[in-house]
């Protein structure tokens, strides 16, 4: 039996009298009317405190290994149950505590495999999340929050107050504002490096704090393609209207003088009609460069399947332009490989590929200068190409002036020219090469450009081929 303890003797004395005193009583009553001598009632008195104290001793040392072991389980819920001697109520509420023990075990997993797969639904959403406490503390955050705000590496993300992650001013006042009215509010902030991206926040409070302090929800998302969109379609527009606008308005503008100053003047009809006529063209060839383009972005995501011959095809895109390398003297050299693999793809698509890249070399080539146009196998693919396996090379060069290295990434934006004036008087729309790289986008092939300044450029087209049976 083990020793007890002061405060168990304590508890003992008092628990031991109580049920003693109704003996003590009799015995005591009797002895004053005499009917017992006090020796005697003493004694007895005595032995019965004795049995009394011996009786409680042993029943209350189970309850004591009881209180012990409840003290314990709050320390370890993995503590060992003691082992008890005597008293079946004892038992049984030893029994209901290790009931109760597993009750909360269990409990306590629950809440454990809830928690582990709220974070992992979190962590499976590819936007930012962040969850945090009515102190705007950081509680916890998905993984695609740790790896956009490199948290991984930063100790102690929870309990950092939200100002130490995002530290745009906007977001932390909506994030107070949400917890001051327990209303959704929203920001947008730039984060500047390593590239500049613009988020949206949405920031909403939970109706009730949850068990680990949650009270408020931050949610990321990466507008930057959005608004990157919504300026190239604004910007889009306004060049479109501005490009038409110009030859419009020298139209309009010549009109005007032939009704009025130039009215008998022969000699300034023809040459009006004449620069009319050629405005004419360039709003033509402005509006067919236009429809192709919303139709080839129409169809961007579908891709080709047609065999195309690519020699016959080149062949008939430079005698397209024979009439063009006439009026400006350039030789034209055809270089085609024999056997070539046909390529997947829209036979019309590629030939406006080719009738541009051919037309831009003999215009930026310079009168009497030389254009070459080969095409070959390739066993490997340019970085930007998709898939691998060998694809056709198509090249065609010219010796002209070049282009600056700078504005090469630039080239096949919309509208987008080295030198606007040179491009309007050669009668560029500003939409070849941007028409070119949709076309090759939707092939899967990819067009890559090189030149040097005053040594010409040489524009390459990669296209995949029809696969083989095999
Ligand atoms: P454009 O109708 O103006 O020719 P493109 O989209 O075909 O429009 O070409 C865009 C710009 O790229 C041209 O304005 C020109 O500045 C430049 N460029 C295209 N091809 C060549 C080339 N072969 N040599 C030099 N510059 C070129």
């Amino acid at each position: 039996m083990a020793k007890p303890s002061p405060a168990s003797l304590r508890r003992l004395a008092a628990w031991a009298v109580g049920p003693c005193v109704p003996a003590w009583a009799v015995l005591l009553g009797l002895a004053l009317v005499g009917r017992l001598d006090w020796t005697t009632s003493l004694v007895s008195c005595l032995v019965i405190f004795v049995l009394m104290a011996v009786l409680v001793l042993t029943r209350l040392a189970d309850f004591d290994r009881i209180i012990r072991y409840a003290e314990d389980l709050l320390a370890d819920p993995e503590a060992a149950a003691p082992l008890l001697q005597t008293s079946a109520t004892a038992q049984r509420l030893l029994a209901a505590l290790t009931a109760l023990r597993k009750l909360w075990a269990d409990r306590r997993d629950e809440a454990d495999a809830l928690a582990r797969s709220r974070q992992d639904i979190l962590d499976s959403l590819p936007d930012p999340f962040f969850l945090l406490d009515r102190r705007r503390r950081v509680v916890s955050a998905n993984a695609a929050a740790r790896v956009l705000f490199d948290l991984e590496r930063s100790a102690g993300l929870t309990g950092r107050d939200l100002a130490g992650v995002i530290r745009d001013p906007k977001v932390l006042e909506a994030a107070d504002l949400a917890l001051a009215q327990n209303r959704k509010t929203e920001a947008q902030f730039t984060l500047p490096a390593p590239v500049e991206h613009t988020f949206g926040a949405l920031i909403v409070p939970l109706s009730a704090t949850a068990q680990d302090g949650t009270a408020l929800i931050v949610a990321l998302h990466d507008q930057t393609e959005r608004l990157k969109m919504d300026r190239m379609r604004a910007d889009f527009v306004a060049n479109a209207s501005h490009e038409l606008r110009t030859p419009l308005a020298s139209v309009l503008g010549f009109i005007e003088t032939l009704q009025g100053p130039a009215k008998d003047d022969e000699k300034a009809r023809g040459e009006f009609l004449e620069i009319m006529l050629k405005q004419a063209n360039r709003m033509t060839r402005l509006i067919d460069d236009l429809l192709s383009l919303s139709r080839i972005e129409l169809r961007e995501h579908t891709r080709p399947t047609d065999a195309v011959d690519i020699s016959a095809l080149l062949h008939a895109a430079a005698e397209l332009l024979d009439r063009q390398v006439k009026d400006r003297r350039v030789t034209l050299s055809v270089n085609i490989a024999p056997h070539l693999a046909p390529a997947l793809g829209d036979a019309q698509e590629l030939s406006q590929v080719f009738h541009n890249l051919i037309s831009n070399a003999v215009k930026y080539g310079g009168e009497r200068g030389r254009v070459e146009l080969t095409a070959e196998m390739s066993e490997t693919r340019p970085p930007a190409m998709p898939g691998r396996g060998p694809c056709l090379k198509i090249s065609v060069r010219d010796f002209g002036d070049g282009i600056p290295r700078e504005h090469i990434p630039r080239l096949t934006e919309r509208f987008y020219r080295v030198d606007t004036a040179r491009s309007r008087q050669l009668g560029g729309t500003g939409l070849g090469l941007a028409i070119v790289k949709r076309i090759t986008n939707r092939h899967r092939g990819a067009l890559v450009i090189d030149s040097d300044v005053g040594r010409g450029a040489t524009f390459t087209v990669y296209l995949p081929t029809v696969p083989t049976a095999n």
